[in-house]
């Protein structure tokens, strides 16, 4: 063994249930899945972007994403089907609507943020970040961190510990969420609309790779056990490890020589996935989990179990739309 660190993973092997080929496919219940299920595909995530800058309206939305009707308004459906966005009619005859953000919505921007800080940092080469975040209430440039809602200290992925929660185990896999809604859409739109949160969901908003990087904090490294952990095909699963490897979020690494066997560990980029990881997982457990979250999560500096909250660097408290100012570094009206 060339790694003598020992690591204890969460998960255990004994309690996956044993499928039958015949059966519907099982996965781990998980807040994560469940909110990437919602808000993963790439256009959605542009339109409640929209939103937060006060966008309503149908045609608003499309003048600005140049986003094709059609999709506009399945994605407007399916926001407003799902309780993020409501429709209020703002004149008498009810036949036309805003579109407007409920409390489930508001709580979202967490998510957004993190995916900016992370694309920020990590995606933008060596241009500047599209657009500089400013936060009002400390009047400060903006970089989201995670902190720990009973220490509030900044939380590190390695300084948190994984136990099952009241509504752990396994679902059948929702049909909807087998279709893969990875889109292309960040390549096309990226020369005139330079995103950090498009540019952050194109490596994790299909539903195999977030996956992967959700059994990775977990501590699960070799392939053997992450085809096990997650019902996934062999060459599924080879695809997306490699792919992990080429945009740097795992290095593969030897354990043994003969014969060579491999391990994939989360790169610093990797554990950056942290803050969007825990955002999302966040906001699965407050919105989608009848209060009962699948997984909870200890911090090992303060060894009180937490809530992860997306806060300021500067003054720590936690990060409201309405206290954010954007600055962009790019000529063109629509900020990141
Ligand atoms: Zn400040
Ligand atoms: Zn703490
Ligand atoms: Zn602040």
């Amino acid at each position: 063994m060339m790694d003598t660190l020992v690591e204890t993973s969460f998960t255990d092997f004994s309690q996956i249930p044993k499928k039958n080929i015949n059966e519907a496919p099982l996965e781990r219940n998980c807040s994560v899945g469940r909110t990437v299920s919602i808000i993963g595909d790439t256009w959605t995530f542009m339109i409640l972007r929209e939103c937060y800058f006060g966008i309503k309206r149908f045609s608003q939305f499309q003048q600005i994403l140049k986003i094709p009707r059609t999709t506009l308004s399945s994605r407007l459906q399916l926001l407003t089907e799902k309780g993020i966005l409501h429709k209020v009619s703002y004149n008498s005859s009810t036949t036309r609507f805003d579109y407007r953000l409920t409390a489930q919505g508001f709580g979202l921007y967490s998510v957004m943020v993190s995916l900016i800080a992370f694309g920020d940092k990590w995606l933008s080469g060596s241009n500047p970040p599209p657009v500089q975040l400013f936060h009002r209430s400390c009047a400060c440039k903006l970089n989201p961190i995670v902190a720990c809602s009973q220490c509030r200290r900044e939380i590190k992925s390695i300084d948190v510990n994984y136990r099952n929660g009241p509504g752990s185990g396994w679902s059948n896999i929702d049909p909807e969420r087998v279709k893969s809604r990875h889109s292309h859409f960040y390549k096309s739109t990226e020369s005139i609309r330079p995103s950090s949160v498009a540019r952050a969901l194109s490596i994790i908003s299909d539903r195999w790779s977030f996956m992967v990087v959700r059994e990775s904090f977990f501590g699960i490294r070799r392939f053997d056990e992450l085809q096990t952990a997650l019902g996934i095909s062999p060459n599924i699963l080879a695809n997306r490890l490699n792919k992990f490897i080429q945009n740097g979020i795992l290095k593969k690494v030897a354990y043994q020589d003969a014969p060579p066997r491999f391990e994939y560990k989360l790169t610093a980029m990797g554990h950056d996935l942290f803050g969007p990881f825990t955002a999302m997982l966040e906001w699965g457990d407050q919105w989608l989990s009848n209060n009962k979250p699948p997984l909870i999560l200890t911090h090992l500096v303060c060894r009180n179990d937490f809530k992860p909250l997306v806060v300021c660097n500067h003054c720590g408290e936690v990060i409201l739309p309405q206290q954010v100012r954007y600055e962009m570094s790019y000529k063109n009206p629509v900020p990141f």
